[in-house]
């Protein structure tokens, strides 16, 4: 039934808490939805997301693991969320290999303010293990001029960050710049939300073509793109196109691309999220996998 819903459906179920409440209310559903979820999933708990890490990086991959959560209420979800992400990072400096943290800034307080969620960010800084980065995800556009200026001003006082910009808006050439003006490395994707015609390119040709050009865009300034699409054909233009490209991939997605990948040399990360919030998140792989 879940293949046949259109993407906009399926996004309209992935973002609605109501469903997710009721899948969550009766324990067989629950259990189902998780057996379905869990390919894409490190793990509910710590332990069971750093046993994925040591798999993945056993196998020539890079990871940047993420604890699951966005849109913080209050003071005290931001404390238990970063205590999270510390003892996270404790547990990687424990496995090694070429590891990183991703955050969502709403998870970290964005929306209670710039400054709570510069302070809590900056507590995740302090604790990266030696030579990782903090990758800073992208989200709906409203949020984006904050996190842009948030990413710039963590990068200018030091802090190690890829930034993440999403090809499908409008704005991303402007923001790749300044970025880059700033020294910070770029992530793209074509970008999971729905957005309007006004902010941002068609899903489909329209963020493909913005993902393309913006890809030129980082390289022609020196810097090494990441590509962080699981689009074969698009990938595989670019890595030919732009020496030094990256390749970032999403966990439970495409695998035997990343296998076939490394093999060739190129650097390939997985993006690991972890934690008892993986509804939504597999709602949305649910509807990029229609490829719609
Ligand atoms: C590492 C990484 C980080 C990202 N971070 C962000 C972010 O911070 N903010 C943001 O808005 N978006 C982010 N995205 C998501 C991105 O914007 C897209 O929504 C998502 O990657 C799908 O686009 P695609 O480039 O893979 O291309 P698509 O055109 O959607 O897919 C290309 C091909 O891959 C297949 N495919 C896609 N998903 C699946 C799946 N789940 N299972 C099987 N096949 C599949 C499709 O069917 C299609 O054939 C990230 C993506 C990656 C890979």
């Amino acid at each position: 039934m879940i293949a046949s819903l259109t993407r906009r459906a399926l996004y309209a179920l992935a973002t609605s808490t109501e469903v997710e409440s009721l899948v969550r209310a009766i324990p067989p559903a629950q259990d189902l939805a998780y057996s379905a979820a869990r390919r894409y999933v490190a793990g509910t708990t710590l332990d069971e997301a750093i046993e994925t890490v040591r798999r993945l990086t056993a196998a020539g991959l890079a990871v940047s693991l993420d604890l699951f959560g966005e849109g913080a209420a209050d003071e005290d979800e931001l404390a238990a969320t970063v205590r999270g992400y510390r003892e996270a990072a404790a547990a990687l400096a424990d496995v090694g290999g070429d590891v990183y943290l991703e955050i969502v800034p709403s998870h970290l307080g964005l929306d209670l303010g710039f400054d709570v969620c510069r302070r809590h960010v900056e507590q995740l800084v302090e604790v990266l293990p030696a030579g990782a980065r903090l990758e800073i995800s992208a989200e709906e556009s409203r949020r984006t001029p904050q996190i842009m200026d948030l990413t710039v001003a963590l990068a200018e006082a030091g802090a190690p960050l890829v930034a993440t910009v999403q090809a499908n808006l409008r704005r991303s050439p402007d923001d790749v710049d300044r970025l880059l003006a700033a020294g910070v490395p770029i992530r793209l994707a074509k970008g999971a939300y729905l957005e309007s015609a006004d902010v941002a390119h068609a899903w489909g040709e329209g963020a493909t073509v913005a993902f393309i050009k913006l890809a030129h865009r980082v390289h022609a300034a020196g810097s090494a793109p990441v590509l962080a699409t699981h689009d074969a054909v698009v990938r595989e233009a670019l890595l030919e196109a732009l020496p030094g490209a990256g390749v970032e991939m999403l966990l439970g997605v495409r695998e035997d691309d990343a296998r076939e990948l490394v093999a060739r040399g190129v650097p390939v990360r997985v993006y690991a999220p972890y934690g008892d919030s993986w509804f939504r998140y597999w709602m949305r792989r649910v509807a990029e996998a229609q490829g719609a």
